[in-house]
């Protein structure tokens, strides 16, 4: 599960699954990005906010999109993304010591598009937000470890 932004979450909440109908939940959320979409007529590019969404039903695939407010562009959709994330790693997180102060500043989020900007990988993102993936040694240590 993937914590969305707080401005996008109408567009998927209270929604329902194309597939089998079942009401949509924020938890279902599986991938965050960001579209260009191109006005045939004017030729104007805007940007929407892509959630890809898997039914906790039947399992299937869906992509939701969220309309950002009018003239958002494709970073400002990743920076709310990147707030969502941090948000979310933080509440995990219960820091002894560190005042509450759940609120993000301005530098960094600036800092972290600095970072964004230069990652050659979405691993390095990761890892900056200390968000990165272990490997698998734990699952290996267990598996070599059965039940005593
Ligand atoms: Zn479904």
């Amino acid at each position: 599960m993937l914590p969305i932004p707080k401005w996008a979450q109408k567009y998927l909440k209270f929604r329902e699954c194309p597939y089998c109908e079942q009401p949509t939940t924020l938890r279902g959320v599986t991938g965050l990005g960001v579209r260009e979409q191109k006005d045939e007529e004017t030729g104007t590019v805007s940007y929407v906010l892509t959630i890809e969404y898997v039914c906790c039903a039947c399992e299937k695939k869906s992509v939701f999109l969220g309309q950002p407010e009018d003239g958002a562009n494709h970073l400002d959709i990743v920076e709310s993304i990147l707030e969502a994330l941090i948000r979310n790693e933080s509440s995990q997180k219960s820091l002894p010591g560190k005042g509450n102060s759940s609120k993000i500043s301005k530098k960094e989020v600036d800092d972290l598009l600095k970072v964004l900007n230069n990652a050659k990988s979405f691993d390095e993102v990761l890892k900056y937000i200390g968000a990165n993936r272990e490997p698998l040694e734990q699952d290996d240590e267990e598996a070599n470890n059965p039940d005593q």
